[in-house]
């Protein structure tokens, strides 16, 4: 069996960065940035007001109350033109750039306005609710480096520094295909005896999406070597990579091995992991493929464990695997001491303060369920034949849902 981390390492070295675009803000989401991010001006640009108030001389206003002669009035996208001076104000709407002369707002709420005055009955102390230029970055700073990926945040900070068009690695496109005479697609209406309903084209294509890949889907092919060959062939032709699901393991083997040794290289590991100890790595006419074993959960884990690292890789990204965290087992697992162990697991709050780990549902590879409930992969690692209810164990978070604790909580 080969090591899990070697076979990571085997297909980040075989798969290559894709070339770099200039994609429009609004469409790069997730992408990678190829390019760090520099501010080319002050941000924000010019010293304005966080309060609707009034732009005053701190000095004027240090012994309150007081009147002030009211100048203009400054709303959000004008700009002032009068200096405040001793014994006047600006009216100034939050947003707007301070006026020259004065160094702080005091706030409307503090304040009683007439017709061209205003009773100032709070001071307000020089700086007060002043925003100065280059707060948030100052010109010249970099704020993202190349390689991060762009989370909304980050396309906010993109577009307020004009980097509205960023260079970024270009989206990868993915084609996915189920193969097994067993599957029939998912709006069959009856389901005939031996067939079952294709999950796995829609847990890829969903993980794919979710990571910022285009999918191109190639549907279902029978265990037909003919057929697998047509589709492979166009499939590779199409993509910058192609993932199938089924098929490599035992019963199949040789049929499928010898129809990718025709098309290109691709070897066929056995990985030191469960789930998703067959696998199959190389290239289809010289596109990178990535062949993952039937069972629903094997693909998820694979995903995780090869695909979505070599994607992101693809992508530019610099960081290429989920953060992982400690948490506290709450079931006794038995696990092969062989083998990287993947458990499916809900991720709670502990009453110490440690985050708990519990088994999702029932461990078969062959359980959906289990892996839709789940909010982390927990890692057994080689080398460990079980762990008792309550050890440590790294959780490598794939999911987190909104609010679970809370519900508990609120739920009593
Ligand atoms: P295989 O790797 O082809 O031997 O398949 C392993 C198991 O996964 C078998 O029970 C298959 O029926 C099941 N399986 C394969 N492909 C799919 C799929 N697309 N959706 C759901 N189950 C599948
Ligand atoms: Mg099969």
């Amino acid at each position: 069996m080969k090591p899990l981390r070697d076979a990571q390492r085997d297909v980040l070295a075989a798969v290559q960065r894709l070339e770099s675009v200039r994609v429009p803000v609004a469409e790069a989401l997730g992408l990678a940035l190829a390019e760090p991010v520099s501010a080319r001006h002050d941000l924000p640009p010019f010293a304005n007001s966080a309060m609707d108030g009034y732009a005053v001389i701190a000095s004027d206003v240090a012994i309150a109350p007081v009147t002030l002669k009211v100048l203009e009035d400054v709303p959000a996208g004008s700009v002032p033109t009068r200096e405040v001076v001793p014994g006047t104000a600006i009216k100034i709407m939050t947003g707007a750039p301070l006026p020259a002369g004065a160094d702080a707002v005091v706030q409307v709420e503090d304040t009683d306005p007439g017709y061209d005055e205003v009773l100032i009955r709070i001071g307000a102390p020089a700086g007060t609710s002043v925003r100065p230029a280059g707060e948030d970055v100052a010109i010249g700073t970099q704020v993202l480096a190349a390689g991060e990926r762009l989370t909304p945040a980050r396309l906010g900070v993109c577009a307020s520094l004009g980097y509205h068009e960023p260079l970024v690695g270009r989206r990868p496109r993915v084609a996915i295909m189920s193969t097994g005479d067993e599957i029939v697609p998912p709006n069959t209406p009856d389901l005939q005896p031996g067939k079952i309903r294709d999950a796995n084209r829609f847990t890829l294509g969903g993980a794919l999406e979710e990571l910022g890949v285009s999918v191109i889907d190639f549907g279902i092919v029978g265990d037909d070597a003919d057929e697998l060959r047509a589709r492979l062939a166009q499939a590779a032709a199409a993509a910058d990579a192609v993932v199938s699901s089924g098929g490599v393991s035992m019963g199949e083997y040789d049929l499928v091995k010898a129809l990718l040794s025709e098309l290109g290289s691709v070897d066929f590991w056995k990985v030191a992991m469960k789930p998703a100890k067959p696998f199959a790595f190389g290239r289809v006419a010289g596109t990178p493929f990535f062949g993952l074993p039937g069972n629903p959960v094997s693909v998820a884990v694979a995903f995780e464990q090869f695909l979505r690292p070599a994607l992101l890789h693809m992508m530019g990204a610099e960081r290429l695997f989920r953060p992982r965290v400690w948490g506290v087992l709450e079931d006794a697992v038995e696990t092969d001491p062989e083998k990287t162990v993947f458990l499916r697991v809900n991720v709670g709050s502990g009453a110490d303060g440690r985050l708990t780990a519990s088994l999702s549902g029932a461990q078969g590879s062959n359980i959906l369920t289990a892996l839709a409930a789940a909010d982390a992969l927990a890692v057994v690692p080689v080398g460990t034949a079980g762990l008792a209810s309550g050890s440590l164990v790294e959780l490598e978070m794939i999911r987190m849902e909104e609010a679970r604790s809370a519900m508990e909580v609120i739920g009593g």
